[in-house]
C-alpha cells in the first residue's frame, strides 16, 4: 500500500512538473549536479525516461539553419507578472490575465516565465549569460516556449521590478509590488529561430514548439550576477539535434 501511495504522489508531482516546468523541488529529486544531475535524470524515475530516450530534446546548439519565411510573431500580452519565487531550480514568475501568442493559427496562453544562467540553448557553440523561458500552453494541451537571450549591458527596468521582490530563500514566493506586462521584457524586433524540442527539465516532455528571439536584450552585470548567485548554473547541457531543422 505504501508503494502505491508513493507512486501516486510521484505521478501527481510529475504532472505539476509538466504544467510548471521546474515547479517542485520535492519528490522525485533532480538537480543540476552529481547523482541528481542532467546525466542521470532519465534514471531517477520511470516518468523521466524521455530525458535519456527522447529524440527531440532541448536545449540545443543552434548551429545549422534552414532559411525560411517565418511569419511575424504575434504577441498579445495583456496580463501581468504577479509573483516571483526561487523554487530551487529556477527563478519563476507567475502571471495573471490573458497573455496570448498565436503560432500556427493556435492561441497559446502564457503560464509562467523563468530563467537559466547561463543560457541553455547555444548559438553557434556560444552560451549567452542568461536565458528566459516564457512557457505557454494551448487549450489542446500543446506547449510553446519563447526563449529570450540576455547580454550584459544597460540596467533592465522590467527585470528590476521582479528582482525588487525576489527572495533568495527557496520556496518563499512574493507578490510583486509593481506588477508589469511580461512583454516589457521583449525587444522591439521579434525575428526568431524556430525548432521542435522538449522541456529542459524532467520529465523532459517532447512535442514543444520552441521559438528563440534573435535579438538579445540587455541587463546589467549586477542583475545577471545576482540571479546567477541565486540559481547557480541551472542549464541542462545541449542535446543532439538528430533529424531536426532550425528555421531562421
Ligand atoms: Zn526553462
Amino acid at each position: 500500500m505504501r508503494n502505491i501511495v508513493t507512486i501516486m504522489a510521484a505521478a501527481v508531482l510529475s504532472f505539476a512538473g509538466v504544467t510548471g516546468e521546474g515547479h517542485h523541488a520535492d519528490h522525485p529529486h533532480w538537480g543540476y549536479k552529481g547523482k541528481e544531475g542532467p546525466a542521470h535524470w532519465g534514471d531517477i524515475a520511470p516518468e523521466f525516461r524521455l530525458c535519456k530516450e527522447g529524440v527531440n530534446q532541448s536545449p540545443i546548439d543552434m548551429n545549422r539553419f534552414i532559411e525560411a519565411e517565418l511569419p511575424k510573431l504575434k504577441v498579445y500580452y495583456a496580463g501581468n507578472a504577479r509573483s516571483v519565487v526561487n523554487n530551487g531550480h529556477t527563478i519563476k514568475v507567475e502571471t495573471m490575465g490573458k497573455d496570448e501568442v498565436v503560432v500556427d493559427g493556435i492561441p497559446f496562453n502564457l503560464k509562467q516565465f523563468h530563467f537559466h544562467t547561463p543560457s541553455e540553448n547555444k548559438l553557434k557553440g556560444e552560451h549567452f549569460p542568461m536565458e528566459a523561458h516564457f512557457v505557454h500552453q494551448s487549450d489542446g494541451g500543446d506547449y510553446l516556449v519563447i526563449a529570450l537571450m540576455f547580454v550584459e549591458g544597460k540596467h533592465n527596468k522590467a527585470l528590476q521590478k521582479m528582482l525588487n521582490d525576489l527572495s533568495p530563500k527557496v520556496g518563499e514566493k512574493h507578490q510583486l509590488k509593481e506588477m508589469f506586462n511580461p512583454g516589457e521584457l521583449f525587444p522591439k524586433k521579434l525575428d526568431y529561430y524556430r525548432f521542435a524540442g522538449s522541456f529542459t527539465t524532467p520529465p523532459c516532455t517532447e512535442g514543444v514548439r520552441w521559438i528563440v528571439i534573435k535579438q538579445p536584450v540587455e541587463a546589467s552585470k549586477e542583475q545577471i550576477g545576482l540571479m546567477h548567485e541565486i540559481m547557480g548554473d541551472n542549464n541542462r547541457p545541449v542535446q543532439p539535434l538528430k533529424a531536426r531543422c532550425i528555421l531562421k
